[in-house]
């Protein structure tokens, strides 16, 4: 068994670390919502008071939380010079698993603090959402190094299914950010078809069935439909709850346009997808899954 800290017990911390729990690892935990550690001390993790506690005898640490800046407040302090971090109180023996989905440079700035202080510190967003991380099938995307990857991979694979090493730190958040880009396009153009479909009288069932068995076929017809009522389990048919937030996709879309900058790479796609959902996260959408970009298609229907 390995013991663990974990930092950040949200939507998706929160099942993650209690699928490490229920295998058997000691877990200490630690979150800034008290009532976010109540079910993790209730399946028997250890309640940490602070950060640097959930670190004390630790020989693995993971930490899943919201954005960058939360990252490297954490790890590298207020000032964001290593000292008043994190880093500054690890063993160099404990190997640091960052599952949030941040900019591949805030990676690499705490990755060279880390690696300055040997300690192994990768990078391993996640995607399969809420009901991966529950189920422990989510895919982990993970930057860093190899042994760093070997000695992680046994965690890894009580959390997650699919799991891949895309490279040193800071590749799995490329890896990410890439595939979510082409995921708020798909999401946006299928819902663009939908709508230009059903205003045109078609069901969008049949339309979704024409469409999954032809050359626009993609994730977000077969499995994560967004017209409602078209498919029973996905976010659409239960008033866009669950799922993946709008406010987080347009975060993801806004690292893929930052990563776009810093590599003077053009993303008109992706730009495009971006400002559509900023625009619905500011009409209120931003707690719907971000299925509900359908809705932004259809103004102006009575019913929706
Ligand atoms: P969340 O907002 O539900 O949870 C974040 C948790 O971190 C909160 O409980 C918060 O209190 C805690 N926190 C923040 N700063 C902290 C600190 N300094 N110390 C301790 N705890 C702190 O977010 P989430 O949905 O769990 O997402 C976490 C990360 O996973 C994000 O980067 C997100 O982009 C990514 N992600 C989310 C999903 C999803 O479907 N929700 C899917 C894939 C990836």
């Amino acid at each position: 068994m390995t013991s663990i800290g974990f930092i950040g017990l949200g939507n998706m911390g929160g099942p993650m670390a209690l699928n490490l729990v229920k295998a058997g690892h000691p877990v200490k935990v630690f979150d800034l919502v008290e009532s976010a550690m109540t079910v993790l001390i209730e399946a028997g993790a250890k309640r940490a008071a602070s950060p640097r506690e959930a670190c004390e005898d630790i020989e693995v640490l993971v930490s899943m939380l919201p954005a960058g800046q939360h990252v490297r407040r954490l790890y590298l302090g207020d000032k964001e010079d290593g000292e008043g971090g994190l880093l500054a109180a690890l063993d160099s023996s404990v190997l640091v698993i960052d599952a949030s989905t941040i900019a591949p440079d805030d990676v690499r700035l705490v990755a060279g603090h880390a690696a300055e202080r040997g300690i192994d510190f990768m990078d391993a967003p996640v995607s399969g959402g809420v009901g991966g991380a529950r189920a422990g099938t989510l895919s982990f995307i993970v930057g860093g190094d190899a042994d760093a990857y070997a000695r992680a991979l046994p965690l890894l694979e009580v959390m997650g299914k699919n799991l891949f090493h895309a490279g040193p730190a800071g590749s799995g958040q490329v890896a990410k950010i890439c595939n979510n880009m082409l995921l708020g396009i798909l999401m946006s153009g299928t819902a663009e078809a939908l709508a230009l479909g059903v205003k045109n009288g078609l069901d969008p069932a049949v339309l979704s069935e024409v469409m999954k068995q032809s050359s626009g076929g993609n994730w977000a017809l077969n499995v994560y439909n967004p017209w409602p009522g078209v498919m029973e389990a996905a976010p659409a048919s239960n008033d866009y709850q669950g799922g993946f937030l709008v406010d987080l996709m347009a975060k993801d879309l806004g690292l893929a346009w930052e990563m776009a900058l810093g590599s003077k790479s053009a993303v008109p796609m992706g730009a495009q997808a971006r400002n559509l959902f900023v625009q619905h996260a500011a009409q209120g959408a931003g707690r719907l899954d971000f299925s509900s970009i359908q809705r932004f298609y259809r103004v102006g229907e009575a019913d929706v």
